[in-house]
C-alpha cells in the first residue's frame, strides 16, 4: 500500500501549513494570512500556535477547512486585571519618550514578563502584562495547505525551516 501525502493526516511532529483569519467576538478580523499571500507554516504538537487551535487540527489532512472558536483558556489565557497597574513615570528610568503602545520586560515574582503600555495621564503611567488577546474568544476560520514529516534539524529546534518558516 502506497500512502500518498496529499492523504497525510496532522499528528505529532508534522510540519502543517495553513491560511486563517482571525476575528474575535465582535467580528473584528484581527489577524490573516490571506492578505500576506503566504500560508503559515507550523510544527504540530510543539506549541507554536495556540493549544485550542492546535488540537483542533489534529486528524485533519490538506484541503480541509474548519472554523475554530478557541476559549481564553486554550488560547492566550484569561484576562488578569491584577497585570493592569499604574506606576510612576520615573519608574522609566532612561526612557525618553512614552507613549501608549510601548512594550517592555518587568520582573515579576513569576519571572520576567511583556508589559504594554496602555494609557498615561499625567505622571501616572498604565501598563498592562496581559496579552493583547487574553480574555477574548479567538474565532478561526483555517484552511490546510500542505502537510508534510519534519526533518530532523525542524525537529531538535522545534519550529519548521524553510520559505514559510525560520530562516537560518
Ligand atoms: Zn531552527
Amino acid at each position: 500500500m502506497t500512502v500518498h501525502e496529499s492523504s497525510m493526516q496532522i499528528s505529532q511532529d508534522m510540519v502543517v501549513s495553513i491560511h486563517y483569519t482571525l476575528t474575535n467576538n465582535a467580528g473584528e478580523t484581527i489577524d490573516s494570512s490571506v492578505g500576506r499571500g503566504e500560508p503559515l507554516a507550523y510544527l504540530h504538537g510543539h506549541g507554536n500556535i495556540v493549544p485550542g487551535l492546535e488540537n483542533a487540527l489534529t486528524g485533519k489532512a490538506i484541503g480541509d477547512k474548519l472554523d475554530v472558536a478557541v476559549k481564553p483558556e486554550e488560547g492566550y489565557g484569561e484576562h488578569y486585571a491584577e497585570l493592569v497597574q499604574q506606576v510612576p513615570r520615573e519608574a522609566f528610568e532612561g526612557v525618553e519618550h512614552l507613549e501608549t503602545g510601548m512594550q517592555f520586560q518587568a520582573d515579576t515574582g513569576a519571572g520576567p514578563r511583556l508589559f504594554t503600555i496602555t494609557a498615561i495621564e499625567g505622571d501616572q503611567v498604565t501598563v498592562d502584562g496581559n496579552h493583547p488577546l487574553a480574555g477574548e474568544v479567538l474565532n478561526f476560520a483555517v484552511e490546510i495547505t500542505a502537510v508534510r514529516t519534519a526533518s530532523e534539524e525542524e525537529l531538535a529546534h522545534g519550529h519548521v525551516h524553510g520559505p514559510e518558516g525560520h530562516d537560518h
